[in-house]
């Protein structure tokens, strides 16, 4: 058979390619958006979703902001502030390091970074609205605001694989909850279609926890603040009777970042294996730390898998820690702060 000759592949194609996997759908354009506001140290976070994401999605926010000098770089592949070695990556403590999200999502849609630092007299903002790259003074509050527009018009094949705009406006949603749940200090907007749809304040932990899951209100969790040499475990655990028909109350992280770990999922079910009936899910939401040599968390951008170097250690320790404070009488009031 004739084959074409080798050739690199454009770099636009490299970039659309990428995004397939890493922002697959508004959901994950959300995700990588949110991560860097938080990278960036952001105490306030606006959010606008319109149409499900895939006419409008804008994360605005407070953070350290990026140099007008910086702005070409920062939507360039392969191109972070947060890591340059390797000892920096096996140590990351952002969520963010492979530099690769903005580049990802402008090459599948039309996107702006608007972005004024703390120093500058003003701001710049950089877009691809004109088909390349142009930055342009702005006038932007302090920190960043990208805003995505038409999320795949360029690739409708992969637009055919979103489903309804109600359907990706929840899983956008969905993501919001799991970062607010892990960031209580951060105070959260979210408007849909151009109306307010949430509003998550600044608070403590439970009250975020219980703001955000009313279930786990009002008596119907338990606090879990664990701890051996190397690892840690805090956060809720719903009582029996918080427990649903669906798993939408299930909320795991793992150093800081949220995963669906089937391993640690089936250590929280057999702890409460006798006291809950098979067809239901418990609700929780755990911060669980260990020594970054023990865990990886990188196995891929988008997927939320961890891999565990003693996993059987790990489960038997979850599963215990669970069981004691299940048949505890410690109420949620004496919870300390997660993480
Ligand atoms: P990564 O987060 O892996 O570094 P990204 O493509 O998501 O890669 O972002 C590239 C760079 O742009 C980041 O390293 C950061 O320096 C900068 N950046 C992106 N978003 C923000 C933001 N909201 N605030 C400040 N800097 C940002
Ligand atoms: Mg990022």
């Amino acid at each position: 058979m004739h084959k074409a000759p080798i050739s690199l592949l454009p770099d636009v194609l490299i970039s659309q390619i990428a995004a397939g996997e890493v922002v697959d759908r508004p959901a994950s354009v959300v995700k990588e958006l949110v991560e860097n506001a938080l990278d960036a140290g952001a105490t306030e976070m606006t959010i606008r979703i319109d149409g499900g994401g895939i006419q409008r999605i804008l994360v605005q926010d407070n953070g350290a902001g990026i140099p007008a000098t910086e702005l070409p770089l920062a939507v360039t592949r392969h191109a972070t502030s947060k890591i340059q070695t390797l000892s920096d990556l096996e140590s990351v403590v952002t969520l963010g390091f492979r530099g690769e999200a903005l580049a990802s999502i402008a090459s599948v849609s039309q996107m702006t970074v608007s972005s004024a630092t703390a120093g500058a007299t003003h701001g710049h903002a950089i877009s691809n609205r004109t088909g390349a790259w142009l930055t342009e003074p702005a006038a932007c509050p302090i920190g960043t605001t990208v805003e995505v527009l038409s999320l795949y018009f360029s690739t409708p094949a992969r637009r055919k694989f979103l489903k309804t705009e109600q359907t990706e406006f929840f899983h956008c949603l969905d993501v919001i909850k799991r970062m607010a749940l892990a960031n209580p200090s951060v105070s959260w907007v979210v408007y849909r279609d151009g109306k307010l749809y949430a509003r998550y304040q600044a608070s403590d932990w439970s009250a975020r926890v219980f703001g955000i899951l009313e279930a786990m209100a009002d008596g119907a969790s338990k606090p879990i603040d664990f701890e051996t040499a190397d690892m840690k475990l805090r956060g809720a655990i719903g009582l029996p009777d918080a427990a649903r028909g669906r798993g939408d109350m299930q909320f795991f992280y793992v150093n800081g970042r949220f995963v669906k770990d089937k391993l640690l999922n089936h250590a929280v079910r057999a702890a409460y294996e006798d006291v809950l009936h098979g067809d239901k899910f418990p609700a929780f939401v755990l911060f669980l730390n260990l020594p970054p040599t023990e865990v990886d968390v990188n196995v891929h951008p988008a997927k939320t898998e961890v891999r565990f170097r003693n996993s059987k250690a790990v489960h038997q320790w979850v599963r215990q820690v669970i069981l004691s404070a299940l048949s505890s009488s410690r109420a949620v009031s004496e919870l300390s702060p997660a993480q």
